[in-house]
């Protein structure tokens, strides 16, 4: 990767305000607030990353990075309400309300080789830590694609393009800047970050870039659990998540995050058509601007393992089916916590919503009433319906749960009193499933 040194300083590009399509009004008014009183103070202050990437393509930025050459300290000097976050990379958050400006210092790119101050790579060039503060042409060629590294500049509305992702952007093309082995080796959630930009942007991966990912995917298995539960939200929480699964399974870096989900993809057709659903579903739901939860398509994703590991579990003890999925969704998504970390919060209810799936068979009597009432009835339902979209659990049954719900407390009473259901005589009562070998004879 190109190191800038002081004699021979590459000089950017300056695209001037008429030129460009980046207005304010693309740019929240915080990240403003954060841009002016930074350059007012006398400091360089320059909106970074998505936010100038995004709003070059005509797209609703949502987060805002800024880059500064004022020092953390000085950052937090500025601004009350700010908290200087990170050991791997020190930055400042700036928070006003809901919303969180990110100001990072300008950093000098370093490599694997360099035994630079604050910096720090594990034995394979991962790095570990990245403190050493620079200028904005340092800064630039540690970004990872030449799109991201677009610099608009607070004090005359200008972009500063170093690495040429102005025509990157153009092309809708996603460039790495440097060696991609390299930069992969550096830091391998970059191939992450390659699938979820191409989804989302709709940009071709560089040629050199998809046979560096192809080649070192297996890095991938060096970033800590803990890292992955964010990138994991990205991939899947922000409207682009059926493609981003498409792109990933393509460059068979899917499997390196959910190794038991992957292989039952590849087994059976039903669950890949499950799995799509419920990630067309999610982009669905971000694009109406619904409300989402990670533990949705974490239950998705893995519903089948859990569904094997519960009939394992079944025939070795007897016990409900519900239990077993109970038990077997704690099984699974501890052996998941290995690779990506799922925080608690995000396992209990996942838990609760897969052990719930059998009571949807049982439609009459008090217990049949008491779902309607669990505080995880609404997932659980979604859950239900999308495995009856893929012909997994009796569609009038389900139709039977759609129902219930619009009616009132009578209406419902007679719903689930015996041989009172809206379907009956269309179908007997559903039997409950005898689990495969076991005799109750
Ligand atoms: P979005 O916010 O839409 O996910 P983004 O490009 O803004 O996209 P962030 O994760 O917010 O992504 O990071 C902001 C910028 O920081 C990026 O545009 C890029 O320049 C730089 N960056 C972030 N993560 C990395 C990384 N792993 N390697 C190199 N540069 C990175
Ligand atoms: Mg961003």
């Amino acid at each position: 990767m190109t190191k800038s040194s002081n004699k021979n300083k590459p000089q950017p590009t300056i695209i001037p305000r008429p030129s460009h399509t980046v207005s304010r009004d693309d740019i929240s008014p915080s990240a403003l607030k954060v841009l002016y009183r930074l350059h007012k103070s006398g400091y360089q202050a320059f909106l970074v990353g998505g936010g100038v990437r995004d709003a070059l393509l005509g797209l609703n930025p949502k987060d805002f990075d800024i880059g500064t050459n004022a020092s953390p300290d000085e950052v937090r000097a500025l601004f009350s309400n700010c908290r200087l976050i990170g050991r791997r990379f020190r930055l400042a958050h700036v928070r006003f309300g809901r919303e969180i400006i990110e100001v990072a210092t300008f950093r000098a790119a370093t490599d694997a080789t360099e035994k630079h101050g604050d910096v720090e790579h594990d034995r394979e060039g991962r790095i570990l830590r990245d403190n050493v503060y620079g200028s904005i042409d340092d800064d630039v060629w540690r970004r990872d694609f030449t799109c991201n590294a677009l610099y608009y500049n607070i004090a005359d509305f200008s972009i500063w393009d170093y690495a040429g992702g102005m025509k990157d952007v153009e092309d809708r093309r996603l460039v790495m800047i440097g060696d991609p082995d390299t930069r992969f080796r550096e830091d391998p959630v970059r191939m992450l970050r390659a699938v979820r930009f191409s989804a989302k942007l709709d940009f071709r991966i560089a040629k050199d870039v998809e046979s560096s990912m192809l080649k070192n995917r297996d890095l991938l298995q060096n970033v800590p659990a803990a890292r992955l539960f964010d990138e994991f939200m990205k991939m899947f929480q922000a409207g682009h998540a059926e493609k981003t699964f498409e792109k990933l399974r393509e460059y068979k870096l899917f499997g390196l995050l959910f190794a038991d989900t992957d292989k039952a993809l590849d087994e059976s057709e039903g669950f890949l058509k499950f799995v799509r659903m419920a990630l067309a579903n999610t982009d669905r739901r971000v694009a109406e601007e619904k409300s989402i939860t990670p533990m949705f398509l974490l239950g998705v994703f893995l519903w089948a393992p859990i569904q094997k590991q519960a009939e394992k579990l079944r025939a070795h003890e007897k016990m409900s089916h519900s239990q077993s999925l109970s038990l077997a969704s704690f099984d699974v998504a501890g052996d998941q916590q290995s690779r990506i970390s799922i925080p608690r919060r995000f396992t209990t209810p996942m838990r609760e919503m897969i052990a719930m799936q059998p009571r949807f068979e049982v439609n009459r009597g008090k217990r049949g009433l008491k779902l309607l009432d669990h505080k995880r009835f609404r997932a659980a339902y979604d859950f239900m319906i999308l495995r009856a979209a893929c012909g997994e659990f009796d569609p009038e049954l389900a139709e039977f749960w759609t129902d219930v719900q619009n009616q009132n407390a009578d209406e419902r009473l007679a719903s689930f009193s015996v041989g009172n259901q809206p379907s009956a005589g269309k179908r007997r009562r559903p039997r409950r499933r005898k689990k495969p070998g076991a005799s109750t004879a």
